[in-house]
């Protein structure tokens, strides 16, 4: 699959499938999305090949790196440091979001009062791990 930020000096494909989808709803994604919570989509991080341009890297916490678009800010990974064999992408990113399924919700201790979750996906008061 193939996906870009939204002035297309990132784009990206993605070579094979996720392995983990989930939505989270802590304060970090709500501040660095400007949404209310994200859908991350995880890849093998040697899966997933940029085609063109370079995210810049924010260091958002002491375990995690994120990484957004300079030009136009669209958000475009979170790593854990200790983990760089894997990275999660915002599903909005995709040209075609359609067909990703969501697995889980994580950081729900965090959520705000009035998003409420209608589906019966496991739910996590803290990280995915
Ligand atoms: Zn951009
Ligand atoms: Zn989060």
């Amino acid at each position: 699959m193939e996906g870009g930020c939204h002035c297309k000096a990132i784009r990206f494909k993605t070579e094979k499938d996720t392995f983990w989808v989930g939505a989270c709803y802590c304060i970090d994604c709500r501040k660095i999305s400007g949404a209310p919570y994200v859908v991350w989509a995880g890849y093998e991080t040697d899966t997933v090949k940029i085609l063109q341009g370079k995210p810049k890297l924010y260091s958002s916490s002491e375990q995690v790196n994120r990484s957004f678009c300079e030009n136009c800010g669209s958000p475009f990974s979170y790593q854990y440091k200790n983990q760089t064999g894997k990275i999660f992408l915002p599903v909005g990113i995709f040209d075609t979001a359609d067909n990703f399924k969501l697995q889980k919700h994580i950081w729900t201790s965090q959520k705000l009062p009035w998003i409420h979750i209608i589906d019966k996906l496991p739910q996590e008061d803290g990280s995915y791990q």
